[in-house]
């Protein structure tokens, strides 16, 4: 019997490399975006869905279960990133960015609760970030979304176990998207050009170099994989080349 999995924000970047992923591993997939899929057609189902939208993820989610009873992994990576000073972040900025980050996953798994149960060996995994854990400036909104993503991923990990649904997360470093290319404009790294300060990012990790969107899914994969990793629940797996392990005052 097939397995199903439903990853959002699968148009591109990190998303799309793990709806790829599941889908070579012999998974189907269903990949919710706001935007079409770039690149090459997608082999998976695509739906136009913005996880901001509660109605709209309730209304997709029918979809959903029109096409399988049972979801074996979810998948919430869809986000978005604001890069600019706490002082200069507007109140409408900061609630339209946690309604997508932080309400996102919450509005989509408490919708998915039903068919993930009837898996009877589902997997929740939310695509969280370093920031959760070390940030730096002009950042606030986005690592403060990643943060409770985290706690969220404890909490719902609690609750969700009698239902046989292990809930973990995966904690990207810099990966080379299109997410990380416009927040390079955050002005932490010294150099101008974007392959340049690529090449500055690579040289700050321990493993010398960037992610590639396909790290990120390896990981995904693990996590969603009860074969794998059906002893682990609540857990943050950092996934960043070393990077967070550096002591920046040595
Ligand atoms: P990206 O911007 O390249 O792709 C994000 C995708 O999410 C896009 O296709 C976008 O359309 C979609 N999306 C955004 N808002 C949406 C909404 N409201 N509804 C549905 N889809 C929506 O970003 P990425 O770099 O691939 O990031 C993927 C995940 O990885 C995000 O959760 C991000 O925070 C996390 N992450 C990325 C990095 C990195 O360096 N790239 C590092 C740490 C964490």
């Amino acid at each position: 019997m097939s397995r199903w999995a439903l990853v959002t924000g699968a148009a591109r970047g990190i998303g799309r490399a793990i709806a790829d992923a599941f889908q070579r591993r012999g998974w189907q997939v269903i990949g919710w975006d706001r935007q079409p899929p770039a690149g090459p057609r997608p082999a998976w189902t695509f739906m136009a869905v913005d996880v901001a939208d509660a109605a709209a993820v309730a209304a997709s989610m029918d979809a959903v279960a029109r096409h399988t009873p049972r979801l074996h992994a979810l998948v919430n990576n869809a986000a978005v990133q604001l890069a600019k000073p706490l002082v200069a972040t507007t109140p409408e900025e900061w609630d339209a960015l946690m309604a997508v980050n932080l309400r996102g996953p919450f509005v989509v798994s408490r919708a998915a609760y039903p068919l993930l149960r009837a898996a009877g060996d589902a997997a929740v995994v939310h695509v969280a970030s370093v920031h959760a854990l070390a940030t730096s400036a002009n950042i606030a909104a986005y690592a403060a979304s990643k943060g409770g993503l985290l706690a969220l991923t404890r909490a719902m990990a609690i609750e969700w176990a009698p239902a046989g649904i292990r809930v973990n997360a995966v904690l990207p470093g810099a990966v080379d998207t299109a997410m990380l290319r416009a927040g390079l404009q955050r002005g932490h790294l010294q150099a101008d050009a974007v392959e340049a300060q690529l090449a500055e990012l690579a040289r700050r990790t321990v493993l010398g170099r960037v992610g590639a969107p396909e790290d990120i899914a390896a990981a995904v994969l693990f996590l969603a994989d009860p074969s794998q990793s059906a002893f682990m629940t609540g857990h943050g797996l950092v996934v960043d080349g070393g990077a967070t392990i550096r002591l920046s005052t040595e």
